[in-house]
């Protein structure tokens, strides 16, 4: 398979080791609704999971949730709940809605909050090599003590040192911070502010950064190199360039990714869709209108790469598309002899040109191409072989056709262990 590299900037074969495939892709914050971008990401990397498992690969795949941060500290105080509360509700409610679009959950679902073991230890580990410091019970990364970071974000265009301020500026990052050395220092260990949740640590109470949960969750789940690290490309920087930073300073393992793989972003009425512009679409909106196989099909028509927007129009023209593959699927077999068991060159044609098409940069929208085509000759020829062929590949993209729900079992609220609980509140 060939994987644009957002790092490299070129279609690259993925070499993973043997034959298991380690897939981290950045989850949700969970203080608000489940919309066409959080869905777009997760069919992506569910279909990527869902393909390179029926090539033969031992995908080992996981993703976070970041429980503590301050947009949850804020919408949590605005509604009167527990952060830990409005986490947990967020969550069901987002896993509910990819459930509804049959994405599977990841090996490991991993809750920020429960983590801060590994993340101290990395933080810890950085200030050891002189690239973090201690302020005040704050900890920063020093980026002039690091001549190698930005090549992701140079790569992908913000390039320079003010390209870096201006865009990490305008994604939440404080430039005004006194304790900071320079401006674009991150924090990796945040101390603690009055009524709000912390963790005991080598620097005094606190709760962790954003960017060092990545590391911490991917280098304890995977190992110090993973093949594939997914995410919107909004992530690209800060957040990932950071991630690179951590990780293969804290490890000294290079690289900390093989594949930086990023999903464009989905807009709405010419913006990009986000709770701050508030022009979402959100999964539950659709879904009594349409099919779950209808919006997949929606999503997969558009190249991961490439932004797209949200229309009612190309909405309804996916739907028809489901419908003619769900039709296909469920024709009643034709009366004939045994030879109609035996797969015709149609159904070999659709295998080749599927596969041909994901193995090429993941090109979804041409692999639907292929099954619109299987499903139009399962209609004229209905035997059996073309059925089970279209039924097979379909479900490749994760689409039911009418079958049973594969997703599995509605997971548990809380997948992993339990780490070290927050100190009780402060007087
Ligand atoms: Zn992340």
């Amino acid at each position: 398979m060939r994987l644009f590299n957002t790092l490299t900037q070129r279609i690259e074969p993925l070499e993973p080791t043997g034959n298991r495939v380690t897939l981290y892709v950045c989850g949700i914050t969970p203080y608000d609704t489940t919309h066409l971008g959080h869905a777009f990401i997760n069919v992506v990397y569910d279909t990527l999971a869902r393909y390179l498992r029926w090539r033969g690969l031992d995908v080992l795949y996981v993703q976070n949730v970041t429980d503590i941060d301050d947009d949850i500290l804020r919408k949590a105080k605005e509604l009167g709940l527990a952060w830990d509360e409005l986490g947990r509700q967020e969550v069901a409610r987002y896993l509910a809605d990819l459930r509804a679009l049959n994405v599977r959950m990841p090996d490991h679902y991993v809750w920020a909050s429960r983590e801060t073991a590994k993340m101290q230890e990395l933080i810890g580990s950085l200030i050891s090599k002189g690239l973090a410091y201690v302020r005040d019970g704050w900890v920063y990364y020093s980026i002039e003590r690091d001549p190698g970071f930005g090549v992701l974000a140079d790569a992908a265009g913000y390039v320079g040192y003010d390209a870096w301020l201006r865009t990490a500026n305008e994604r939440g990052n404080f430039p005004d911070d006194p304790r900071k050395r320079n401006p674009l220092d991150f924090v990796l260990w945040q101390g603690r502010q009055p009524g709000e949740p912390a963790w005991p640590s080598p620097w005094g109470p606190g709760r962790p950064g954003w960017h060092i949960e990545c590391s911490a969750m991917a280098l304890k789940y995977l190992g110090a190199t993973v093949d594939i690290h997914g995410g919107g490309a909004d992530l690209i920087f800060p957040h990932h360039t950071c991630e690179i930073a951590q990780s293969e300073n804290a490890t000294g393992v290079r690289p900390f990714v093989r594949v930086w793989m990023h999903c464009a972003m989905v807009e709405y009425a010419n913006e990009k869709m986000s709770k701050s512009l508030g022009n979402l679409v959100r999964v539950r909106d659709l879904l009594p209108d349409y099919s779950a196989d209808a919006v997949r099909v929606m999503l997969l028509s558009h190249h991961y790469r490439d932004a797209w927007e949200y229309t009612v129009e190309d909405m309804r023209a996916c739907a028809a598309l489901a419908e003619r593959l769900r039709t296909a699927a469920s024709c009643a077999p034709a009366r004939g002899d045994e030879s109609q068991w035996a797969r015709d060159a149609a159904c070999q044609q659709a295998y080749l040109e599927m596969a041909a098409a994901l193995e090429d940069d993941f090109h979804t929208p041409r692999a639907l191409a292929a099954l619109d085509q299987l499903a139009a000759h399962t209609l004229e020829v209905r035997a059996p072989a073309q059925i089970a062929t279209l039924r097979e590949l379909a479900g490749v993209l994760g689409l039911r056709l009418g079958a049973e729900d594969d997703a599995g079992e509605a997971p548990p609220p809380l997948l992993c262990a339990v780490g070290e609980p927050p100190l009780p509140p402060e007087e």
